[in-house]
């Protein structure tokens, strides 16, 4: 797949707010925020999107799934809530072609989404 600005943050190449890294996981603060809380939760490996993701991913997925729980917990959202979204495809309103969940909180969210 074609790099994306994703990759660069993981190699540290382009600074971010790292807020949760381990071996397959990286989550750091979304640089335009729609919420108080705007995290963004990616895989290390570049998957492009949801879409793209095959079996062999499917423990990852749980992964990061998990990993959206412990920082919902260490940004304190968890009580009040949360939204976990990941955009896929143009209809989806994607825009970095690197698989990742955005993790909205700290207010409350309206539905539908637009
Ligand atoms: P999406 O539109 O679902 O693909 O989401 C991509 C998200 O990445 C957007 O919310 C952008 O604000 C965010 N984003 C783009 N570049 C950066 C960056 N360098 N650091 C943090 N977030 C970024």
């Amino acid at each position: 797949m074609a790099e994306t600005i994703f990759s660069k943050i993981i190699r540290r190449e382009v600074p971010a707010k790292i807020v949760y890294e381990d071996e397959l996981s990286l989550a750091f603060h979304d640089v335009s925020p729609q919420a108080p809380v705007h995290v963004l939760v990616i895989p290390k490996k570049p998957i492009v999107s949801l879409d793209a993701a095959t079996e062999e991913d499917l423990q990852l997925l749980g992964h990061l799934q998990w990993v959206i729980c412990q920082v919902a917990r260490n940004l304190n959202i968890h009580e009040t809530g949360y939204r976990v979204v990941t955009n896929c495809g143009a209809d989806g309103g994607q825009s970095v072609y690197h698989i990742h969940y955005h993790l909205l909180g700290g207010r409350t969210l309206a539905w539908p989404p637009g």
